[in-house]
């Protein structure tokens, strides 16, 4: 038996990283045990998030946007651009050096804040040592084995792509997220299973740099998470921006044949065929635990794969934890941190809490979407009497001055108490604007506590502080309808 330690996270993601450093900020011994690996073999801390998430799409989907309005938008300014094109290598050597400045950020972080970061893999084992320690077999990543114990452990295992049966991943011609990333070259037919987070993003992406992108959705309605009109909106600015998105498409077959990929899939109008160059699954994740549990340690897994626990992420097992994508929840990097950050103030006996139903969801398209709370329908559904407000942004100043006018913003609140419920934004920098909302509803604000608020002119928040007033039929800048 060697080092011990008062926690030990395993997985250095976005939920696993920042847990490690607020324990030691909490003045606990703390070790991040992460098993990255990427696809030339070496180690990176971040996770998915960093190494094959969030940040390598955003970096790929602000590339994507500049060449895009270079071409389509410069125009209207007075800008011409003759002989505009995108080098695609270029493109992705800046995506892998913003990924690799950030991963590398992670073990600065590491080294002043004093947690001990350990590359290699981690498993929970039942056994416990002395005065009830957890016991973690570490692996280093040449494989030597030894024993390390902690009061805490904090599980932060992630979660990885969801299979398709009928599309299986070859890693070439039929690749998931992490391979549509990498891609060297735009495709030129891109076929993408599944219009989601990922779907759409990376959709965008590639359809913005040549790829003539059709993309397939078994539900019969677009983005079923979201607001209904925001929804519609997206779906109208996005197949206008050329991505063919087919809903209640169910593939029943892909096979790679002279380099292509033949795609069967049925939908209302019957039997149909795709051929694409490309074709990217991105039906979900699913969690990730692999090698994690040792036998007997008790800690749950349900029938979903996720790891079981209570509202403030305890396994049920004295002293483990678990956090993130590998436990219920929106599979977010900003709900990882929070639920690392509300464990490791638990842990150290401070205050910790986490709430769900405030949880920004953004989708960073063009134009981009960003959402708190319910839904008109969900708090339709739930019996409350509701008032809407919202506001075009072809209304505002900022956003005609932008070239940006398309979407909205929408406040959904509670009729009798005024109190926001809910707020849907689709739009210019919509994942920006969500933050005030976000904030407004963590303290319970109401309509007017927005109304009263001085937004700066001309901004894009403007359009928030609209949709306030436009909810009691006050708006200035838009028809009250
Ligand atoms: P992960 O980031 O998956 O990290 C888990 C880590 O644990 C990994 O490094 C893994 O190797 C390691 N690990 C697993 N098992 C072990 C073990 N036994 N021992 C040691 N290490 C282990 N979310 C957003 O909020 N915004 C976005 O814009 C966004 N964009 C995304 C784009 C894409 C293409 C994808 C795929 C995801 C995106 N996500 C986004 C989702 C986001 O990446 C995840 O929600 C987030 O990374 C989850 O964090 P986590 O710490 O729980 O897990
Ligand atoms: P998702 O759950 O967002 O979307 C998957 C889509 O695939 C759904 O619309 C679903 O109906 C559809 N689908 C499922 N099975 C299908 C099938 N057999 N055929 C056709 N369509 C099918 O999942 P995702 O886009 O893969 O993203 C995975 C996770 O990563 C999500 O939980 C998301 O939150 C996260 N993520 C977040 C961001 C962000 O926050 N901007 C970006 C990317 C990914």
């Amino acid at each position: 038996m060697s080092d011990s330690y008062d926690v030990i996270v395993i997985g250095g993601g976005p939920g696993g990283y920042p847990a490690a450093i607020r324990a030691t900020q909490n003045g606990l011994k703390a070790a991040c045990i992460d098993g990255w690996k990427n696809q030339d073999g070496s180690h990176a801390f971040g996770g998915t998030c960093l190494n094959a998430g969030c940040i390598p799409s955003k970096a790929l989907l602000e590339s994507s946007e500049l060449f895009h309005r270079a071409g389509h938008e410069f125009k209207a300014h007075g800008i011409a651009v003759p002989g505009l094109a995108i080098d695609i290598a270029a493109m992705q050597k800046r995506r892998a050096q913003i990924v690799k400045g950030m991963s590398g950020g992670i073990a600065m972080l590491f080294k002043s804040a004093g947690v001990t970061g350990l590359p290699g893999t981690g498993k929970l084992l039942a056994e416990s040592g002395a005065d009830g320690a957890r016991v973690v077999e570490y692996t280093t990543l040449d494989g030597k084995v030894e024993k390390l114990t902690a009061k805490q452990v904090v599980l932060a295992s992630g979660s990885v792509p969801t299979p398709l049966r009928s599309a299986p991943v070859d890693g070439k011609h039929i690749i998931d997220s992490w391979g549509a990333l990498e891609l060297p070259a735009a495709p030129e037919r891109l076929g993408v299973i599944g219009a989601g987070v990922i779907g759409l993003e990376l959709g965008s992406v590639w359809q913005r740099v040549g790829s003539k992108v059709t993309i397939l959705e078994a539900l019969p309605d677009f983005l079923s998470v979201a607001d209904r009109q925001l929804a519609g909106e997206a779906l109208k600015q996005l197949r206008k921006q050329g991505l063919d998105i087919k809903l209640g498409a169910k593939v029943s077959s892909a096979t790679v044949k002279n380099g292509a990929v033949h795609v069967s899939y049925t939908n209302a109008g019957g039997e149909q065929q795709l051929t694409v160059d490309r074709l990217v699954v991105a039906i979900g994740r699913r969690p990730y635990t692999e090698g994690l549990l040792g036998e007997g340690t008790g800690v749950q897994v349900d029938e979903r794969g996720f790891i079981v626990v209570d509202e403030h992420c305890r396994t049920g097992v004295p002293g483990v934890w678990a956090i993130g994508d590998c436990v219920r929840g929106p599979m977010l990097a900003h709900k990882a941190k929070d639920e690392g950050l509300m464990v490791a103030e638990l842990i150290a006996g401070r205050y910790g809490h986490m709430d769900y139903n405030i949880i920004p969801s953004v989708v960073y398209t063009a134009p981009e979407m960003a959402w708190v709370g319910q839904s008109e329908d969900q708090a339709k559904a739930a019996g409350v009497q509701v008032k809407i407000g919202s506001f075009p942004f072809v209304a505002s100043g900022r956003a005609r001055a932008m070239e940006a006018t398309a979407g909205f913003a929408k406040i959904v609140a509670d009729a009798a108490t005024d109190r926001i419920l809910g707020v849907h934004i689709i739009g210019p920098m919509a994942g920006e604007l969500i933050a005030e909302c976000v904030l407004a509803m963590e303290y319970g604000a109401t309509c007017e506590d927005l109304q009263r608020t001085i937004h700066a002119h001309p901004t894009l928040s403007e359009a928030v502080h609209e949709a306030a007033l436009a909810a009691d039929k006050r708006a200035i800048d838009t028809l009250n309808r």
